[in-house]
């Protein structure tokens, strides 16, 4: 209000508001900034690794992503019903971009968010238990409207990860939406997680069980690839 309520009074006089006009507009200006301010704070809060917008995603370039879906996704439903996402790919074909995308939706939306890399989150997990402080994450944890962890699979991830792992999933079910992105189909996630077949198969229960998948063909080319060959065929 202190910014701009000399704006706000030239104008209501030059156009003859009433004084209870002045006083609205005021009020609006004074929640739009306050809304600004809180959706900055929980984009800056998410961590992401880079801005990256749906209106910046070229769809075309990757016919087998299923826009639809990605569009309905962005207007955050799935998050009140705690649904989770997974995003499968082979490398390079905006995996990080769409889910990086749908986090800064559920800032705007006004949901919190954090986002992880698979060994980030492994690497948290690791500090919280050094210093006892596991019950203090975990709890904030589940605090969070919505959770990326992204590269899920490209780095092999040790028995205690895993385990780490399990206590996240396990934590998040049903309390908060997960955005999983990988280059493994469920049938390699044992792979990743230590070789560990039953404990992967529990996860995977509550994972799935309220589940939206985004699937990206593997015949599919990196965007890069595709890019710098367009590239290429311009100069020559
Ligand atoms: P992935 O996570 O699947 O390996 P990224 O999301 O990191 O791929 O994409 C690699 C780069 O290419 C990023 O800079 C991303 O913004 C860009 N990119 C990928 N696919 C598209 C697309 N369809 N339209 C616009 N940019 C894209
Ligand atoms: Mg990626």
């Amino acid at each position: 209000m202190l910014a701009e309520y000399q704006q706000i009074a030239k104008q209501c006089s030059s156009s003859n508001a009433t004084y209870e006009q002045y006083l609205q507009e005021m009020a609006e200006a004074e929640i739009q900034k306050r809304d600004s301010n809180a959706t900055s704070r929980r984009i800056n809060a998410a961590k992401i690794p880079a801005m990256k917008e749906i209106s910046d995603f070229d769809f075309a370039s990757i016919p087998s992503l299923n826009k639809g879906k990605v569009v309905e996704l962005s207007q955050c439903s799935y998050i009140a019903s705690h649904t989770n996402v997974v995003i499968m790919g082979p490398p390079g074909v905006g995996k990080t971009h769409v889910a990086i995308a749908l986090t800064l939706a559920a800032c705007r939306h006004g949901c919190s968010a954090r986002f992880y890399t698979a060994a980030d989150i492994v690497n948290t997990y690791r500090e919280a238990r050094e210093s006892k402080t596991i019950l203090r994450l975990e709890t904030s944890l589940r605090r969070m409207d919505l959770i990326v962890i992204d590269e899920l699979g490209y780095l092999p991830i040790d028995r205690v990860g895993a385990e780490s792992l399990f206590g996240f999933f396990s934590r998040c079910y049903e309390q908060t939406s997960v955005i999983v992105t990988t280059n493994l189909p469920f049938g390699q996630w044992p792979s990743t997680f230590a070789g560990e077949e039953r404990m992967t198969g529990a996860l995977l229960d509550r994972f799935t069980h309220r589940l939206e998948v985004l699937t990206i063909n593997d015949t599919e080319e990196s965007y890069r690839v595709k890019q710098a060959r367009k590239n290429n065929k311009k100069k020559s």
